[in-house]
């Protein structure tokens, strides 16, 4: 039977990235990465809206996402032909004025040292023209945030996993797993093979892979995000405009390769699925962006849905269960699992590794325990 240090499963950005920094740690250790699809990245990797702020998730996701930043810019050389980031710029838009989700922006602003500049309602509405006066009462710029290049940062971490000896293997769904106390032997539909540390990067499985192992679940809420491509509105160029989020979470938008792509920001509870858009959604994004926004809309062109994967606190769920040292949780990557994906897959070799964090992200305040499954299972 074959015979493996770490077999991960899902090789979508959670588990790609970390076969990637894993093999960066150790060239050439026995690492096996499974995924149940022909293709990886067909799941919640594939279906993101490919926007990078800083700004955008609690503090402990926005401090994993600010030090992804140094990784996005400056890549191992042969990671990707084309820069994974791209400007953009968010406008964080409000309906009233001191909102707390305005608050809460500025907070993780002061936080993590990211620009965020205070513009007058008639400044943003120079920056994006058809924004409607009327809710338009309060706006933050970052103008640092960046669009990512999701196809590129995933592949490059797939290639650079195989470089280092990784063994990617696609169509292989991990059908059964059992621990004899030293050893897993998992179960694939080409046979068995046995693995030291079982990684469960499953995305929004996760908790159908710790049961398939025997392993207290971390109370995974898989939650439905409806997105879509619309016409850009007649006779703007858009090309420059920021990406618009509405700061309490009911719509964004953003230009898309000449389109505009545009999203409810739903969160509807969903079993883990091959998750499609719902016309509804559709209907209530279209509402909402035309409640903030004079865009016309003629026809929707591409609509699509994913699961982003949340636990209570929102924080991702990365590290072993006490009682468990064998399997290793890599999961809950909710809404942010692309812009913090350098990071978070550091934290994860590391804690994998030697048990411990990454200095620069002890530093910025994460701890060992922000991360761990143990603080899913309550007292
Ligand atoms: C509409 C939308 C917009 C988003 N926008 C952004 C954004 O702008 N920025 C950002 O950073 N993030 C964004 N996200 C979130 C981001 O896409 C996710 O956080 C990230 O893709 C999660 O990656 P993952 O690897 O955990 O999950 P997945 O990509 O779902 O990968 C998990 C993989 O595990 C595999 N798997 C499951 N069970 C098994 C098994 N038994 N055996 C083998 N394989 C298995 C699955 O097939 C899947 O491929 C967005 C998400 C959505 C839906």
């Amino acid at each position: 039977m074959q015979e493996f240090d770490i077999a991960i499963i899902g090789a979508g950005i959670g588990g790609a990235s970390l076969a990637a920094m894993l093999a960066d740690a150790a060239p050439g250790r026995p690492v096996l990465l499974a995924e149940r699809e022909s293709f990886p990245g067909y799941h919640t990797t594939g279906r993101s809206a490919a926007l990078y702020s800083v700004l955008y998730g609690n503090a402990t996701v926005c401090v994993l996402t600010a030090a992804s930043r140094a990784f996005f810019n400056d890549p191992p050389p042969g990671f990707s032909e084309h820069p994974l980031l791209t400007p953009r710029g968010v406008l964080y838009v409000a309906a009233e004025v001191g909102s707390d989700a305005v608050r809460e922006v500025r907070e993780s602003a002061a936080r993590t040292g990211t620009r965020a500049l205070p513009l007058t309602p008639q400044e943003a509405r120079e920056m994006v023209p058809i924004l409607h006066p009327g809710p338009l009462r309060e706006a933050l710029l970052e103008p640092d945030a960046m669009d990512m290049d999701v196809h590129g940062i995933h592949q490059g971490f797939l290639r650079r996993a195989k470089a280092g000896g990784v063994d990617l293997r696609s169509d292989a769904p991990l059908l059964a797993a059992s621990w004899d106390g030293s050893t897993w032997t998992l179960t694939f539909p080409d046979g068995p093979v046995r693995a030291r540390k079982l990684v469960n990067a499953a995305g929004a499985w996760a908790d159908e892979v710790a049961r398939m192992a025997g392993v207290p679940t971390v109370g995974l809420m898989p939650l439905r995000r409806t997105a879509m491509m619309l016409d850009p509105p007649p006779g703007f160029d858009i090309h420059r405009w920021p990406a618009v989020i509405d700061a309490a979470g009911s719509f964004y938008f953003k230009p898309d390769a000449g389109m505009i792509l545009a999203s409810p920001a739903d969160e509807t509870p969903s079993p883990p699925c091959d998750a499609q858009a719902d016309e509804w959604d559709i209907a209530v994004c279209i509402d909402r962006v035309q409640n903030a926004a004079d865009l016309p809309v003629r026809r929707v062109s591409r609509s699509w849905a994913g699961l982003r994967s949340f636990v209570a606190d929102r924080s991702p769920v990365v590290g072993p269960p006490a009682l468990h040292p064998g399997f290793f949780w890599f999961a809950a990557q909710g809404g942010y699992g692309i812009q913090m994906a350098p990071a978070l897959a550091r934290v994860g070799a590391s804690l994998l590794d030697h048990g411990v964090l990454p200095p620069d992200i002890a530093d910025a305040g994460v701890t060992v325990a922000d991360l761990s499954p143990d603080r899913c299972y309550g007292d």
